[in-house]
């Protein structure tokens, strides 16, 4: 197994992955409040996620990738007061609550099919766990880290601090917490501001709301990731994901309840993705600077120049380390789609060159090993396109006649850009009328070039086989001195 290591924001150190058990991998990360259309800010976690999801399974572990909808208790702030999100847009629109749900959950997929992010293991909804999310507030309260009040339980932080640390993972210190939150003392029911609610008892208007032993209410907004993710992953698991923004409260509030429900911490491994400026601005609806994904894509927002395709936007974001903060504007974006244009030129180049005596000029074993060095070194993307820039010289050289390449070197190269490419970034060659073309071309050249690898082994069943099968579904396999041609009768 190729090694690999992360930086694990728990221990704030780049550690070796070792995952619990030998070649299986639990992922979980937290995913979108489904009450309105994903934006700009919601691509850089999926993307990451989806690139890390992507590495882990080319290196053959078994991924269970758990990713979650929220879609119930995400309140308008992180004081546990207004309204719930999803029930304010439901009262709106004069949709039921689950209408809203269903209605951006399709939205959300479809945004990530156009990014080309591949679907969870396993896509749970809060709503659709609320015995476990109960069974875990009791639990807490049996071990005495929370407190009722009014037919609502708040997780009490100044108890569970005594023992443990609450702040662990943000760095942040109770006592600055006391300081930033005096003001709002009394003004609440909770016996100090910084609690958070595990279960709220519901007012009159509220429309999603459970029985329990407390109140007929809702569970708290932390509760269900430290739930799902146990569930469908074990009490102790791999890897959590998030963005920068849900370290504190969320994520600290996830910690802070498993080691009061299970006495220990379920997280090996936690992992956080920076976050996106516009224009070096913090996004925000007030700001007017506040993109859909669906705006990106069609252009129709004041902030862009014109429609952008979701490919530019991927190779945009995968360009920067995904620690890094990144800062998205027309002219970056337009940077990407020439890169990207680069890219898939190059790729198209190189299914059309032919084969000489010898390489020269480019070590494409020597080019692997970086490339996957950088992949491995805290999943280094733009250190690895920067790589994949240099092999596209290196096959524009070819074609410009100032380079060569042998027939073995052709083989890996097509191969090994195709790895990287379209299955460890994810990107895919779109246009209007030949995507499915293109893919096919891709599948047959990658069926040839096994078909080839078999020969060599003296696998010669093998190499019948894909020959056999080809010809079976209608293919017309031409071998030229350039390599082959492919056809359909
Ligand atoms: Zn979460």
């Amino acid at each position: 197994m190729e090694k690999l290591f992360i930086y694990n924001t728990s221990s704030r150190k780049k550690e070796e992955f070792r995952p619990i058990v030998e070649d299986h991998v639990g992922l979980y990360v937290c995913g979108p409040t489904v009450y309105g259309d994903a934006h700009v800010g919601h691509a850089r976690p999926a993307i990451t996620f989806d690139l890390l999801f992507r590495f882990l399974t080319y290196i053959g572990y078994k991924v269970r990738y758990v990713r979650n909808i929220t879609d119930v208790g995400h309140l308008e702030n992180d004081a546990d007061e207004g309204e719930d999100k999803i029930a304010k847009k439901a009262r709106i629109e004069e949709l039921e609550p689950m209408e809203v749900v269903q209605y951006y959950t399709n939205r959300y997929r479809k945004n990530m099919r156009q990014l080309n992010v591949l679907p969870p293991s396993i896509e749970p909804h809060a709503s659709g766990h609320i015995i476990e999310q109960q069974a875990m507030v009791s639990k807490i309260l049996e071990n005495g880290y929370a407190y009722q009040v009014n037919g609502s339980v708040y997780f009490d932080v100044e108890k569970y601090n005594q023992k443990h640390n609450y702040g662990k993972l943000s760095g942040r210190i109770l006592e600055d917490l006391y300081n930033n939150t005096r003001g709002l003392d009394g003004q609440s029911e909770k016996k100090n501001a910084f609690d958070f609610a595990l279960w709220k008892k519901a007012s009159p208007q509220h429309i999603m709301r459970w029985p329990s032993e407390w109140s007929d209410g809702f569970p708290g907004w932390h509760l269900e990731c430290s739930v799902m993710s146990t569930k469908y992953l074990g009490e102790i698991f791999d890897i959590h994901g998030g963005g920068l923004d849900l370290m504190f409260p969320h994520h600290e509030c996830e910690i802070a309840q498993s080691v009061a429900a299970n006495g220990k911490e379920s997280v090996n491994y936690w992992m956080h993705n920076n976050l996106i400026t516009i224009d070096g601005q913090k996004m925000g609806k007030s700001l007017g600077n506040f993109i859909t994904l669906d705006e990106l894509h069609s252009g129709a927002h004041q902030a862009l120049e014109k429609a952008y395709n979701p490919m530019a936007v991927r190779l945009f974001i995968l360009q920067a380390h995904y620690r890094n903060p990144l800062d998205f504007s027309n002219e970056a974006l337009q940077a990407a789609e020439k890169g990207l244009e680069r890219l898939f030129n190059a790729i198209k180049t190189l299914h059309k060159i032919t084969e000489s005596e010898s390489t020269t000029g480019f070590e494409i074993k020597e080019w692997r090993t970086k490339c996957f060095n950088a992949m491995s070194d805290d999943l280094n993307t733009p250190i690895l396109i920067a790589h994949i820039f240099d092999a596209v010289k290196f096959i524009n050289s070819i074609a410009g006649g100032s380079a060569t390449i042998s027939y073995e070197d052709l083989i890996l190269l097509r191969k090994l850009m195709n790895d990287l490419v379209f299955t460890i970034l994810g990107l895919e060659i779109v246009t209007e009328n030949n995507k499915s073309d293109d893919k096919l071309d891709d599948v047959v050249h990658l069926l040839l070039s096994l078909r080839h690898e078999a020969k060599e082994n003296k696998d010669w069943a093998l190499a019948d086989k894909i020959r056999d099968e080809l010809q079976n579904k209608g293919f017309v396999i031409k071998y030229t001195k350039d390599g082959f041609e492919w056809s359909l009768k």
